[in-house]
């Protein structure tokens, strides 16, 4: 298919943000004037009267479609959502609150009919983040490069272009715990980064809490590495050899007279061991709620009332894989 005349999709998830609608609506609408593009915004179950503002926007704007999902599901559910109703040949997604500013949209496009089939967009310079905020994000995109197979871009985040095939790859992945920008990059195809300024939030507070950053992190590492579920076998191996050599020491130091009962060693010892268990317990427990979460088999997200899925939407379960689809 040409990429030129294409439809363009932009997705972005909206949890009360009354505050900035019309702006986002207005500018992205706006940036993307030359293009044949319908705006996916998915209400992540607000309650501050941004779904009420949605509707009546998109009564008087037909490039507009609301999806209201029935309660909050969060960021990644409701981008989900909004990929799996958008039409487009060409996908966009990203935040609604203008951090990602929407005039970078045309120079993704322009990656794409160049070529690409993904196209990440890197965040340059970062306004109105705090010091902790960017520390810790950098820690994370280095520990989950160390970790997993995944190469992620750091600073980029999930304001990316998809290809319909990549985007097609994507939505057949149904797990639970979503990552969304390490699933793009695992899909493969042509990748390529665009680096952009990104803005301080154009109203409004951030949703996102520490425990909340936290969450997303475990997901995001546990998601795509099983290396902390070898911790447990590198650390217990490790004490085991040291145990080992322990013992003839312990039997020699007895036999010459030397032995001193040490209740110290022997209590940091103990609780030392205790920890470690407990903590490879608990990585275990991480890996096994997250299979109990998948086998439960329930839907990513449920939809109040909004526009209806794309047709092509892959079914959900056992999903063809790309050959097939493109045998079809
Ligand atoms: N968001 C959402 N559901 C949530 C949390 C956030 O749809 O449960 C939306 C929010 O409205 C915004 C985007 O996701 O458009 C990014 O959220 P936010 O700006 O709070 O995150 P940050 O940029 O601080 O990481
Ligand atoms: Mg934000």
């Amino acid at each position: 298919m040409s990429r030129d005349g294409a439809m363009v999709s932009v997705v972005a998830p909206m949890l009360d943000e009354l505050a900035l609608v019309d702006e986002f609506v207005a500018r992205t609408l706006t940036a993307l004037a030359a293009e044949r593009v319908e705006l996916v915004i998915v209400d992540d179950g607000s309650s501050d009267g941004t779904a009420e503002r949605l509707d009546a926007l998109a009564a008087a704007e037909p490039r507009l479609r609301v999806v209201h999902l029935s309660r909050n599901f969060g960021h990644q559910a409701a981008l989900t959502a909004g990929l799996e109703h958008a039409r487009g040949d060409v996908v966009v997604m990203m935040d609604a609150d203008l951090q990602d500013p929407p005039e970078v949209v045309p120079t993704l496009l322009e990656r794409w009919r160049a070529g690409a089939d993904v196209v990440y967009a890197v965040r340059e310079a970062r306004a109105g983040e705090s010091r902790f905020k960017l520390a810790t994000a950098s820690w994370f995109y280095r520990l989950f490069n160390t970790l997993t197979e995944v190469r992620l871009e750091p600073d980029s985040g999930d304001f990316r272009l998809l290809d319909r095939r990549a985007l097609d790859a994507l939505l057949s992945m149904r797990e639970r715990s979503r990552f969304l920008r390490g699933m793009t990059v695992w899909v493969g195809f042509t990748q390529t980064g665009v680096h952009y300024q990104r803005d301080a939030r154009f109203a409004g507070e951030t949703k996102f809490t520490l425990t909340r950053m936290v969450r997303f992190s475990i997901d995001a590492i546990s998601s795509f590495s099983r290396a902390p579920l070898m911790l447990a076998t590198y650390v217990g191996s490790l004490l085991a050899a040291i145990a080992l050599l322990a013992i003839p020491v312990v039997l020699v130091l007895r036999l010459l007279g030397h032995y001193q009962s040490g209740f110290a060693t022997l209590t940091l010892v103990v609780l030392l061991l205790g920890g470690i268990q407990l903590l490879a317990i608990g990585i275990v427990g991480e890996y096994l709620g997250r299979i109990y979460d998948e086998v439960k088999q329930r839907p990513l997200y449920l939809v109040r009332d909004g526009a209806p899925p794309a047709a092509d939407q892959p079914p959900p379960g056992p999903v063809k894989t790309l050959d097939e689809r493109v045998g079809q």
